[in-house]
């Protein structure tokens, strides 16, 4: 059986790991794993598991390690992840690396880098529709106001995309997720790729440390 490749894009909230993952996704034809998008659809749901993580969601803190490693073992047995994954956003936690490594073999991480002073403007002015087409009220508008480009939904503003709850999230990155990084570095399989810039040049960048 030909091996399965494993992604991994590692970034603070709003470096672009959606944006780039979509990318990869279409450029690779590997699955794309993100445990925010699984989190949000279950909430939308309104699932047991919507309600259990929600007001972590809302407080902009991360949903218990249980709950998001249920999710992510599940998505892996997807057919779409038997070529290869892109996780985006999962392992946050040292414990949820764990769990990643017991699991399957990650080849690469791509540490993707946005300095702290940038992400808050990205965040805020970021609309998303419910079919996942993502947009900056100041960098990359919709053509009509408030309506996705693609699909002619109207677009929304993440609950979780607020000044308070970004600052937040950034703590949680600090503490949390740099320790993962950190684990991975020691295996010498992560690549940092500057995140700033327009996407396609960020994602030309990642495609040459591929
Ligand atoms: P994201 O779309 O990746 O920014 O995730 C949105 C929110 O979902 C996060 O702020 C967390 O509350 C929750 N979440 C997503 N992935 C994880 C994870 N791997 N561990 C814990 N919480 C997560």
């Amino acid at each position: 059986m030909v091996e399965r490749t494993g992604l991994i894009l590692i970034g603070a909230p709003g470096s672009g790991k959606g944006t780039q993952a979509k990318k990869l996704k279409d450029q690779l034809g590997f699955a794309h794993i993100s445990t925010g998008d699984l989190l949000r659809a279950a909430v939308a749901a309104g699932s047991k598991l919507g309600l259990d993580a929600k007001g972590y969601m809302d407080a902009g803190g991360l949903v218990p390690d249980a709950l998001v490693i249920d999710l992510l073992r599940e998505a892996l047995t997807e057919p779409a992840a038997a070529k290869g994954f892109i996780l985006d956003g999962f392992p946050r936690t040292i414990p949820q690396a764990e769990a990643l490594d017991a699991a399957v073999r990650i080849d690469r991480v791509i540490d993707l880098q946005v300095p702290f002073d940038l992400i808050e403007e990205r965040i805020t002015g970021r609309r998303m529709s419910p079919s996942g087409h993502v947009y900056h009220v100041k960098y990359s508008p919709p053509k009509i106001e408030g309506t996705c480009d693609v699909t002619g939904e109207k677009l929304y503003q993440r609950s979780d995309d607020t000044p308070e709850k970004v600052r937040a999230r950034l703590e949680k990155f600090d503490a949390e997720t740099r320790p993962v990084i950190a684990r991975y570095q020691s295996r010498r399989i992560v690549v940092a790729v500057d995140g700033v810039g327009d996407p396609e040049a960020v994602f030309t960048r990642i495609m040459a440390v591929l």
